[in-house]
């Protein structure tokens, strides 16, 4: 049978695959704090937004998304990225 995983245990497994995300949003959240960085509004216009990534290696690399935006650029990115990581040196 299989083990039904609580919400707790799902956001740390997901931390422990995600580190370089983590830090990313960490670097984000400390700079926006501190003035260094600055939202802006979404491409669409919505002021409403999240930080986008393409490289959690360059994280005050920001594109500011709303929610729907956001979504769509995580999954372009995700196809780029897996050719991405395949010709760089880390
Ligand atoms: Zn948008």
């Amino acid at each position: 049978m299989k083990k039904i995983k609580s919400p707790y245990q799902r956001v740390k497994e997901w931390r422990e695959r995600n580190p370089d995300k983590i830090k990313a949003q960490r670097t984000v959240f400390v700079n926006l704090r501190n003035g260094k960085l600055k939202k802006a509004k979404c491409l669409c216009g919505k002021r409403k937004v999240e930080a986008h990534h393409e490289d959690y290696f360059k994280p005050l690399d920001v594109i500011w998304l709303c929610k729907g935006c956001h979504i769509e650029a995580d999954k372009n990115r995700r196809a780029r990225f897996s050719t991405v990581l395949l010709d760089t040196v880390l």
